[in-house]
């Protein structure tokens, strides 16, 4: 491992001389400058040094017994761990060849003897100095490595962690950029990421999907419908929640899709839920059916005494709140025991069925409503009608059933199955309809007991044509 620059002093220096005294005053003076020194005077003894010190520069003879100083500079240099010591020649050989074959060896500088001892200080702090600028720059280098790996390290974590994520959601996970026209216009989105089962989903593999065109490459897909709100997600950064169905012909299936803005694009969660989607369907289909028969009579079809209570409190209270009139009318088949008593029950099972499409027949207006009030008798709301146009919807009611031309031969009023109506309207205040429906039953009470076949207003009868 290579040492660092010796920050205690100025530098750790190895002189290798075989004759000390030719460096003594060199080291002396070195040391007076701050550097520690040591001196050895033979080659393998230098090679060990060198080895265990680990100095910031060798100043090396090259005349030295055993192994000569070239040797010495190449073994120093083939050494992973020594190779970066600058090594400077200090020799009495001053041949071109010397100096040659010092620098082959990998040496940094050559200084011949005799030297000028000022000039081999200047070179020894000048190679220094750049061995330590180059280590400085070595480890900056080193720890920008270090952190660029453990950057590196980091994110092929976080990179893994969110692909088994992805892969292992449930939901179809997806990311899109959005592919732009030279207008800037967004015409399409690119997929960017996409797990198996989004996937899955669309009936494609994920290496097939990514940098494909969503809407070019797969037209009539489950996405259809969608471009318009993903194209809000990215302009406006819109968050969209929303179930979504999709029909393509052969395939049908709902999804609850949410999208966000990434970038300049979108990422998109998206779940079948058909199957919980298909129950609702059929669970709220169900309770309209329950909610039809709490609210129909079951003979002849129409709103029953239950519904007739909740719609006229309803009215009631919105006509009051609009100051508006609300009417009713009650009608009751004349002689309908004498009926049942000469066509049998069924038959006036059938004959109530008809008066009841009768009555319906009449109104006209989706607020205008008819129940069955009791047995043989029956019911209109009115909201939002005053007096005439009440009579003159039961003056309807009553030729309407006429025109049926039900025989009831046992009626003494007709030949036909007649009704008799009540009818009273109001503007409700804060109290009860009761007073209202008690009108309306004494109108229908007169009626019958002026001959029955006719219309009576709130106790006053109407005079009939
Ligand atoms: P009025 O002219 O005074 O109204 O005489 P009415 O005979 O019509 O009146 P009443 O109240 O005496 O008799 C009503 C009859 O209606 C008696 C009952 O059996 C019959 N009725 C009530 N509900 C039904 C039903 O659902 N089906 C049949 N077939 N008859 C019913
Ligand atoms: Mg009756
Ligand atoms: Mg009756």
């Amino acid at each position: 491992m290579k040492t660092e620059y010796d920050k205690t002093g100025k530098g750790k220096i190895i002189m290798v001389d075989d004759l000390p005294e030719n460096l003594r005053t060199l080291s002396h003076l070195l040391k007076n400058q701050g550097y520690q020194v040591i001196c050895v005077s033979n080659g393998e003894m230098a090679l060990e040094m060198i080895q265990t010190e680990l100095p910031d520069l060798v100043v090396l003879d090259i005349m030295l017994p055993v192994i000569d100083g070239y040797k010495v500079c190449q073994i120093v240099k083939a050494n992973p761990n020594t190779s970066h010591i600058p090594v400077i020649f200090l020799s009495g050989l001053d041949s071109e060849c010397d100096k040659l074959q010092a620098f082959k060896a990998g040496a940094i500088d050559y200084i011949t003897k005799p030297f000028f001892i000022e000039e081999v200080i200047v070179r020894i702090e000048t190679q220094l100095a750049c061995f330590q600028k180059q280590r400085k720059l070595e480890k900056i280098i080193e720890e920008q490595v270090r952190e660029r790996l453990l950057a590196e390290e980091k994110l092929n974590q976080s990179r893994a962690l969110l692909s088994s994520v992805l892969n292992s959601s449930a939901d179809g996970v997806a990311a899109f950029e959005s592919i732009r026209d030279s207008q800037g216009q967004i015409v399409d989105f690119r997929w960017l990421v996409v797990n198996p089962v989004a996937a899955m989903t669309v009936g494609k593999t994920s290496s097939s999907l990514l940098d494909r065109a969503l809407y070019e490459n797969q037209p009539g897909y489950i996405f259809d419908g969608l471009f318009d709100l993903f194209l809000q997600v990215v302009e406006n950064c819109i968050v969209v929640e929303k179930e979504h169905f999709c029909d393509s012909g052969q395939f049908q299936a709902w999804f609850h899709v949410v999208a966000v803005k990434l970038g300049d694009g979108f990422a998109m969660t998206f779940r079948d839920i058909t199957e919980r989607k298909q129950m609702e369907l059929a669970l709220r289909k169900a309770n309209q059916e329950l909610k039809h028969q709490a609210n129909v009579d079951s003979l002849t079809q129409i709103g029953n005494r239950r519904y007739f209570d909740e719609y006229l409190a309803q009215e009631w209270a919105r006509c009051a709140r609009e100051h508006q009139y609300l009417a009713i009318i009650l009608c009751d088949v004349d002689y309908f025991k004498a009926y049942n008593d000469t066509y049998g029950h069924q038959a006036g099972d059938e004959c109530l069925t008809r008066v009841a499409q009768g009555i319906k027949q009449v109104i006209k207006r989706p607020a205008d409503l008819v129940f069955r009030y009791g047995g043989e008798e029956f019911a209109l709301i009115l909201p939002n009608t005053a007096e005439k146009g009440a009579l003159a919807i039961a003056e309807s009611v009553r030729q309407q059933i006429k025109l049926l031309k039900i025989p009831h031969d046992t009626s003494t009023v007709s030949n036909y199955v007649t009704l008799s109506l009540g009818v009273a309207c109001i503007i409700p205040d804060s109290s009860h309809p009761t007073s209202l429906i008690v009108n309306a039953d004494r109108a229908l009470y007169k009626a019958k007991s002026l001959g029955r076949d006719r219309v009576v207003y709130a106790g006053v009868e109407l005079p009939l044509s």
